[in-house]
């Protein structure tokens, strides 16, 4: 089959995938963006769409799907090849040097380089460990938060110690009847600010465990919570339990590529380069010292590794982008009514 040959594929259609394209454009390379599910925003998208984001330089407060909006719209600027509905499992390197990119569904795509910014890979929700949990979740058992309103007037029990858990508990004080935090440990992994917010706006146990859910099979009424020292539990009714235990992530075939890794995550150097030539990464997908596990640092991260790739195809090209009020193609658009 005769290839188009793209300068760069980047594979991950998540927040730094889409900037990374943005910016690919903007050095004028010939672009193509693979995501494996039917929308793009990566985790924005699948986890967190009414979450307002706080920490991304210059945004006082923006809802996540509307930074996803904004992402889609600034990505296409320069109009790269966006496919959905493919999840990239092959790599075979050519004679010529290119890759050659393979989907699970059977799609290639030829490439000089590739830009990893597939976050942690497919991922899944960590379950609740107790027998037929599992039937509660086409009732009132979440495993993420996608509509706030729906909890509207609703007594929630929020189970988990991390960030979304104390996101969504910090999102949810203000519209549900009352929400109830519980975790296993006594110390929150969020921000001090979220977990002192969190500690004046719900009710908070710690540490408990879910030990068991009572209902009648579709829907839970209420849960029994055990204390992780003393091992007393009590029961409390509910309208929602939403469990936040982490997510689990698999990468597939990729991991399989010959990639270095580290804690599950691909090892790059300053330039965001892998041991692979020619393969250069950005986001959560990556780890080194000091690594920012937050959108800012991949905004960072992503613009590197594009800028590597240029000059892996060219070793003579600029070493970064210009400035964008400088840039051409952007001068020519009315940005104001763009964004
Ligand atoms: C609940 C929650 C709240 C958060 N809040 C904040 C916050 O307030 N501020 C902040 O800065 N960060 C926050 N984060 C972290 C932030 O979401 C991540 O840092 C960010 O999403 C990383 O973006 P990414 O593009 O690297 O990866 P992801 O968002 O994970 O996107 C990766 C994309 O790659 C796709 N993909 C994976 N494998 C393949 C494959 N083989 N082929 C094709 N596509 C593939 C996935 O489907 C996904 O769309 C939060 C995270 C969570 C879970």
């Amino acid at each position: 089959m005769l290839h188009n040959v793209y300068d760069v594929t980047v594979i991950g259609g998540g927040p730094i995938g889409l900037f990374t394209a943005f910016y690919s454009g903007m050095r004028h390379l010939k672009t193509k963006l693979i995501e494996c599910t039917s929308e793009l925003g990566g985790k924005i998208t699948m986890f967190y769409p009414e979450k307002t984001l706080r920490d991304i330089g210059g945004i006082t407060g923006i809802k996540g799907e509307k930074l996803v909006k904004q992402l889609i719209r600034q990505a296409q600027t320069f109009d790269p090849t966006i496919c959905l509905n493919q999840r990239i499992s092959d790599l075979e390197r050519l004679e010529d040097g290119c890759f050659l990119l393979k989907s699970e569904t059977g799609e290639t795509h030829r490439t000089r380089t590739v830009i990893l910014t597939v976050g942690a890979g497919i991922w899944k929700p960590i379950k609740l460990d107790i027998p037929h949990a599992e039937r509660y979740e086409r009732g009132n058992l979440y495993y993420s938060v996608d509509r706030l309103e729906s909890f509207r007037g609703q007594r929630v029990l929020i189970s988990g110690g991390g960030n979304s858990a104390v996101d969504w508990a910090n999102e949810l004080a203000p519209i549900a009847k009352e929400v109830t935090v519980i975790h296993r440990h006594n110390k929150f992994y969020s921000h001090e600010r979220s977990v002192s917010d969190m500690k004046a706006k719900t009710k908070v146990l710690t540490p408990y465990t879910v030990k068991a859910l009572h209902g009648d099979g579709d829907v839970i009424q209420s849960v029994t919570v055990e204390h992780a020292e003393t091992g007393l539990t009590k029961r409390m009714d509910i309208d929602a339990l939403i469990v936040s235990h982490g997510i689990q992530g698999d990468y597939g075939k990729m991991a399989h590529w010959g990639l270095d890794m580290r804690e599950e995550r691909f090892v790059v150097n300053h330039a965001m380069a892998t041991n692979i030539p020619g393969i250069f990464a950005a986001g959560d997908a990556v780890t080194y010292p000091y690594k920012l596990k937050l959108i800012a640092g991949g905004f960072q991260e992503g613009p590197v590794a594009l800028n590597s790739a240029a000059s892996y195809i060219n070793p003579n090209a600029e070493s970064m982008a210009m400035y964008s009020t400088h840039h051409e193609t952007l001068l020519k658009m009315n940005h104001e009514s763009l964004y």
